[in-house]
């Protein structure tokens, strides 16, 4: 498994039972995992929100940001709603983890609601 995997699985057992979220980044041609902040004011069980300095900081310090990463720590890998919202609104690859599996979902943009626009 990828380093960021281990990363961000890491993370979600730390975070467990809120949602951990993370941002994966490329600095020198490493794909890497950045923990980060959630700081959603309620429901940190359920939703996230990856603190906006810390996301401007990796913004400056890698090359490029190509993916969010969060875990579901019901161990539930389906992507909600709002995450599809989020996905779509933010434009890029949305990752899901749980504490307790190996198993990563993706999700990309605009793929899955694009029949409503
Ligand atoms: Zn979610």
């Amino acid at each position: 498994m990828e380093q960021w995997k281990k990363d961000a699985i890491a993370h979600a057992k730390e975070c467990k039972p809120e949602e951990s979220c993370g941002i994966l980044a490329i600095k020198n041609n490493q794909t890497i995992y950045y923990k980060c902040k959630n700081v959603a004011d309620e429901l940190k069980t359920e939703s996230f929100i990856i603190e906006p300095i810390q996301y401007a900081d990796i913004e400056d310090e890698t090359d490029e940001i190509v993916g969010i990463v969060h875990s579901h720590p019901q161990n539930i890998l389906v992507f909600s709603d709002a995450d599809i919202y989020s996905c779509n609104s933010i434009d890029l690859p949305f990752y899901l983890v749980s504490p307790d599996s190996d198993k990563i979902e993706t999700l990309l943009p605009n793929k899955i609601d694009a029949k409503k626009n």
